[in-house]
């Protein structure tokens, strides 16, 4: 894997102006096998008696997976739940094919971005009536941005700032951009661990991600939303890796604005529709810069001006995309009687059973971990720097092990214990240890 031939890493793109500059330094964790460590057959035993007592473990079969792979990429895009083709099937030949228009009233499609939204609402600690879903995250993102804006205005004016998570997905950082030029504020980028300090008089309007794509870092929403609030702003939470692998507590904590995605940890298929979250208090005076007529007060008056409908259905545009809608509705289905603190307890035991297996597996000084030790700082993946990440990846994802791969540097692997098992976390710290040698 140390080929001096290999191709040199590509340069990531520049920031556009006004965007975030490069992200904060990663905590770095040497790893390696100690001469004293646990020996392979003790930590596959053991994988094999923590996969017998884990009570999760059955909720496996509520997914259709392919044999003989250990998939660690549930993050960036969730596994198939098996209710998914059949009912993905019905919506198609019996909703569309058969019933035709009339499956806008009598198949429930009108009504079904707040109908899942309210299925979903419970994984992400909110009442009903708060979420709603469709449209993608980074379209979710920019409602909640200009609409945030514009609360941040009429209950403080004159507030210049927009800060935002300064080691944000690019997209994240992208659109607060454009937000912040069409409102008026200035984007100020910030390292979410220490963004309760930049927060102030001045600051409209705050943009942080619930844990970081790239190093795994979970941030603390309940401290930097109660900071934001002294501050006299408003705050959005991105939770596109926190949803599903962990309890946000929206309403808990009195977050203003969310949005996050489907697609990862809550495994509605490729582009699922992502979800909105306008809390109760804030809905009435939410005044979103996509006014389509599927958030009026009365769509089908067709009426000439636009008259926002009173509930989070205001966070609606055009027309929704029912096919990926009702797979997402089936796919949460996988969810039915689960509880997402039992999903957070089984998360860290795999990551930290990772680590170890890690540790006990790759010779030292081969890897380091990105992703904070304390359980309070960890979400759902780990993180490994390596020399030539990109072709460390493929060579597992060849052997059977599909993680990915973030540019520069750093091996990814997510965690999602309803379909992740001890045995899967052990075998693919023995073929990354394989593959160093
Ligand atoms: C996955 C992810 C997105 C995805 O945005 P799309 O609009 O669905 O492409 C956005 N933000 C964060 C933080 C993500 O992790």
């Amino acid at each position: 894997m140390s080929d001096p031939t290999t191709p040199p890493r590509p340069t990531p793109p520049a920031h556009p102006a006004g965007a975030i500059p490069a992200p904060p330094a990663f905590e770095a964790r040497g790893l390696g096998r100690s001469p004293r460590g646990p020996r392979p057959a003790d930590l596959a035993s053991r994988a094999e008696a923590l996969d017998a007592a884990d009570d999760l473990a059955k909720l496996r079969a509520r997914f259709t997976l392919p044999d003989g792979v250990v998939y660690l990429d549930g993050n960036s895009l969730g596994a198939l739940p098996a209710t998914v083709p059949d009912t993905t099937a019905d919506v198609v030949r019996r909703q569309w094919g058969d019933l035709l228009i009339r499956s806008w009233d009598e198949s429930n499609w009108w009504t079904a971005p707040e109908r899942i939204g309210d299925k979903l609402a419970p994984l992400i600690g909110a009442a009903p009536g708060q979420v709603v879903v469709g449209d993608s995250t980074s379209v979710n993102l920019f409602k909640a941005l200009v609409g945030a804006a514009r609360l941040a205005e009429a209950a403080a004016p004159g507030r210049t700032k927009l800060l935002v998570d300064a080691a944000t997905f690019p997209t994240d950082g992208y659109i607060a951009a454009s937000a912040a030029r069409m409102t008026g504020l200035t984007v100020t980028p910030v390292d979410p661990a220490h963004a309760a300090d930049a927060m102030g008089p001045d600051t409209a309007v705050v943009l942080l991600n619930h844990v970081d794509y790239r190093s795994g870092r979970l941030h603390d929403l309940p401290a930097l939303t109660a900071a934001a609030h002294a501050a006299g702003a408003i705050v959005v939470w991105d939770l596109c890796h926190s949803a599903g692998a962990l309890p946000v507590g929206l309403d808990a904590h009195a977050v203003d604005l969310a949005v996050g995605c489907t697609y990862k940890y809550l495994n509605g298929g490729p582009g699922a529709p992502a979800y909105l979250y306008i809390a109760d208090r804030h809905q009435a005076a939410f005044d979103s810069p996509l006014p389509g007529w599927n958030g009026h007060a009365d769509p089908f008056a067709m009426t000439p001006d636009y008259v926002p409908t009173p509930g989070v259905a205001r966070g609606r545009v055009g027309t929704p995309d029912i096919l990926s809608m009702l797979a997402l509705e089936a796919a949460l289905d996988a969810w039915d009687g689960v509880s997402v603190e039992a999903v957070r307890a089984k998360s860290l035991a795999l990551t930290d059973f990772f680590l170890e297996c890690v540790a006990a597996y790759v010779p030292p000084g081969t890897v380091e971990s990105v992703t904070p030790t304390l359980h309070a700082h960890r979400g759902s993946q780990i993180s490994l720097r390596t020399d030539n990440a990109r072709e460390v990846m493929a060579e597992l994802i060849s052997r059977g092990v599909i993680g990915d791969f973030r540019a520069p540097d750093v091996l990814r692997f997510g965690f999602t214990p309803l379909y992740v098992g001890f045995a899967d976390a052990e075998r693919a710290a023995r073929t990354l240890g394989h593959i160093f040698g």
